[in-house]
């Protein structure tokens, strides 16, 4: 059949991640990479694909049937995201939770006017945990959800140490802390705040001159961010931080405990432990493009959410082998 056409909107880390999961994809064809700077000062690697200002995308819209847009949640999606769906099938990684439902019916209005349908906040979380939190509750109504993140990079909390007066650079972990995560898994149900399931450590390069002392007590009073939680703080060198610190590493658990009839207790556990988030999330993006190109094709339209997209849609397999080989 048909290969399936893909355009990438933005080339940071999920660009880049995109373009190595299409190499894994037999069935999809990457057409060019649109990006907001000079084509000419982008390089990329894994791929002969085309670079191309986003200013001329609106002419490949006969050539390409989804665009993964890669941007950044906080002020590259809410435009792009609207723009291009009035031009395109879309697939995106929207992650501010507290703002999905504002950001659906943007884009839901502008694919249902141009008759393409937009997946938007595809990824782990959301995404691939949304779903799980969604069938564990389903499933066992009689209980409680749990969702423990890392050990991974918080480039948010990472940001906010460099922030600080004296501080070169600094890279912060989110650790979930085992007992926390025992007592889940034991069916116990256990109340647990965000500080009591999760640990920071962070790794600090400090300027020269400046007390390391203060920094550490600074980091750990900052409120929001560390102040009610129990904070580690490592002081290492710029290269150390280069060489153990660099790469974007994440996953995470969610974790149903319910009961059924009398008193079984049931667990539900879904985990991943992801070397490089970034990839991991591009290669989520990717299969979901392959289902929004056939949920179009099928007349479909509109924005969608992962709860809205059926599995078979996700795999290259025709329904007849996945029943014979998966169920
Ligand atoms: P980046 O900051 O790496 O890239 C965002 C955009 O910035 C790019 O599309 C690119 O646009 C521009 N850009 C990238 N590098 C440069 C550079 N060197 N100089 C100038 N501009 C640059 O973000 P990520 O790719 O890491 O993440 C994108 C979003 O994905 C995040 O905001 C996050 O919300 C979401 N995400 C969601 C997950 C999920 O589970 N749902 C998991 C992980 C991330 P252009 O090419 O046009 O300049």
């Amino acid at each position: 059949c048909a290969h399936i056409k893909v355009g990438i909107v933005g080339y940071g880390n999920l660009g880049k991640g995109v373009v190595s999961a299409i190499n894994q994809c037999p069935d999809i064809d990457l057409v060019g990479i649109f990006t907001r700077r000079s084509p000419e000062s982008i390089q990329i690697q894994e791929s002969k694909a085309k670079v191309i200002h986003i200013s001329q995308a609106a002419e490949y819209s006969n050539e390409i049937d989804v665009m993964i847009l890669c941007g950044g949640s906080a002020t590259d999606l809410p435009h792009q995201g609207p723009e291009f769906a009035q031009m395109f099938n879309t697939v995106d990684s929207y992650d501010t939770h507290a703002k999905i439902p504002e950001y659906f019916k943007s884009v839901d209005e502008a694919a249902q006017r141009s008759g393409k349908i937009s997946i938007i906040s595809v990824g782990w979380d959301p995404g691939l945990f949304s779903i799980n939190r969604l069938m564990a509750e389903a499933i066992l109504p009689n209980g409680e959800n749990y969702t423990f993140w890392g050990k991974g990079v918080s480039q948010g909390h990472s940001d906010a140490v460099r922030r600080i007066e004296g501080v070169e650079d600094a890279v912060q972990y989110t650790v979930p802390i085992e007992d926390a995560v025992e007592k889940v898994r034991s069916g116990e149900n256990p109340e647990l705040s965000t500080a009591q399931k999760h640990l920071r450590i962070c790794y600090v390069v400090v300027k020269e001159g400046y007390n390391k002392l203060e920094i550490e007590e600074k980091i750990k009073t900052m409120p929001n961010y560390f102040a009610e939680y129990d904070t580690e703080v490592n002081f290492i060198s710029s290269e150390e931080l280069k060489q153990y610190h660099s790469r974007l590493p994440h996953g995470g658990f969610v974790i149903r405990g319910g009961t059924t009839g009398i008193d079984s207790k049931q667990v539900i556990e879904f985990s991943l432990n992801l070397d490089s988030n970034p990839e991991f999330t591009s290669s989520v993006l990717v299969a979901y493009a392959r289902a929004a190109y056939r949920l179009n094709k099928e007349g479909q339209t509109g924005a969608k959410s992962v709860f809205d997209i059926a599995p078979a849609y996700l795999s290259p397999k025709s329904a007849e082998d996945l029943r014979k080989g998966l169920l």
